[in-house]
């Protein structure tokens, strides 16, 4: 077996790893303090670099760069801590636009969300419905040429920074949840649409966002009328994409690491010489193989034309899980010290793991909770009967 990959990935990512050593800084990284994990600077060089549009599929107009190079990318990124959640959740919006979108929309918004001039976010969860995503309530009426919104969706995360929403909406609520559903893209700057922050336990910043008498007309709406559960399944395969390439932890062990080599214990010691806190570091690192093991299986099954199944679900679930795990071991082996957080000046490497730790149980609910992931997994890999 040859696990290398071609050598003009390899030089991609070399050349991945130049770019953030000249583009991503540290008042960027720290910048996400405020909530919003985008760096406008980054999004545009990396835009003019045609890196956005680099993960969509060359057949639907997008940079065909392919899941290797795309696997790559994404793991460098992580790697640096750069902030690329606008960055990922545009290009999402972008190729289900390609894939079942107007032509006004793939000529007029798609451009721009892959030039980086304009960013996209999802409105998929509300209040009632996150798992369930089909039971959504948010009601558009057709009136003409228009359609009128009215509902609220929760977890509108970057709705304060987007110039869209790609938005799930009931337009038929007679027949079966799944068959009466209806996507639009909708502009932020609509009138009728109130965006109210939502804080969350980790940095981030999520939104809950409002739909009063929203006007928009037809050459918004997104694929079929009722036929939304189509287009919501193609966005659940590009999120999926996205999850199967998730290397949350590297930043955190490279912290405990840090910690483990300079900390003095009262008789002198240093952590790292105590095979115990060795050992959590080395399962630590281990999990992070396992996840690249995943992550580069996934992309070269996409990279065969194999469309991948539950796949990114298992790199997801894994990463997610061993991720909160991890920022717990770090905690409890740094003690007091752990519990600094960014703004204490004594907080080691800007109190790095206390953010990470509130961080990473929103990774495992996001995209997919773990249990659904575990559904999907018995269902889709083990052959479990089903169970909802
Ligand atoms: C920080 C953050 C950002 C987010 N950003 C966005 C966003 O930008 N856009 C967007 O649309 N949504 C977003 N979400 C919403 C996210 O996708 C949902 O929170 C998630 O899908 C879970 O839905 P819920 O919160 O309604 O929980 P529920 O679905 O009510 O689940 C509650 C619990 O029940 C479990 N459960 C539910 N159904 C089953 C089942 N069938 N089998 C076993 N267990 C089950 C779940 O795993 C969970 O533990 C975000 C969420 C968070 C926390």
């Amino acid at each position: 077996m040859d696990f290398s990959f071609p050598p003009e990935v390899e030089e991609f990512r070399a050349e991945v790893r130049e770019f953030l050593a000249e583009h991503l800084t540290d008042e960027m990284i720290d910048a996400t303090h405020d909530g919003t994990i985008h760096a406008p600077a980054l999004h545009a060089a990396m835009a003019e670099r045609g890196w956005l549009a680099g993960p969509v599929p060359e057949e639907l107009g997008g940079g065909g760069r392919g899941a290797l190079a795309s696997v790559v990318l994404n793991e460098e990124l992580q790697l640096a801590r750069a902030p690329i959640d606008a960055m990922a959740v545009s290009i999402v919006v972008a190729s289900i636009l390609l894939e079942h979108g107007s032509e006004h929309l793939k000529t007029t918004v798609v451009p721009r969300l892959l030039d980086g001039t304009a960013l996209g976010c999802f409105g998929y969860t509300e209040p009632e419905s996150g798992s369930d995503v089909a039971a959504a309530r948010t009601r558009a009426v057709r009136d003409g040429d228009e359609w009128v919104i009215n509902g609220a969706k929760m977890w509108t995360t970057l709705a304060h920074i987007a110039d869209y929403v790609i938005l799930l909406t009931r337009t038929d609520p007679d027949v079966a949840k799944h068959e009466g559903l209806t996507f639009f893209l909708v502009p932020l700057d609509t009138p009728g649409i109130e965006i109210r922050p939502v804080p969350t336990m980790a940095v981030e910043r999520s939104n809950a966002t409002f739909y009063d008498d929203v006007r928009i007309t037809d050459e918004w709406r997104v694929g079929e009328v009722d036929g939304g559960w189509t287009v919501m399944k193609t966005a659940l395969k590009y999120e999926r994409g996205i999850a199967g390439g998730q290397f949350p932890s590297p930043p955190v062990i490279d912290a405990a690491v840090d910690w483990a080599r300079t900390h003095q214990r009262a008789d002198g010691s240093r952590p790292i010489d105590d095979p115990t806190v060795r050992e959590k570091l080395m399962r630590a690192l281990i999990d992070v193989e396992v996840c690249r093991g995943f992550a580069y299986h996934t992309a070269a099954l996409a990279e065969d034309g194999v469309m991948f199944g539950v796949e990114g679900s298992m790199t997801k679930l894994f990463a997610s899980e061993r991720y909160k795990q991890h920022c717990r071991w770090f905690q409890d082996l740094m003690g007091v010290e752990g519990l600094l957080t960014h703004h204490n000046p004594d907080a080691h490497l800007g109190g790095r793991i206390e953010e990470h730790l509130r961080h990473s149980p929103v990774t495992t609910i996001y995209g997919g909770t773990s249990e659904i992931s575990r559904n999907l997994i018995a269902e889709g890999h083990l052959g479990l009967p089903r169970a909802r």
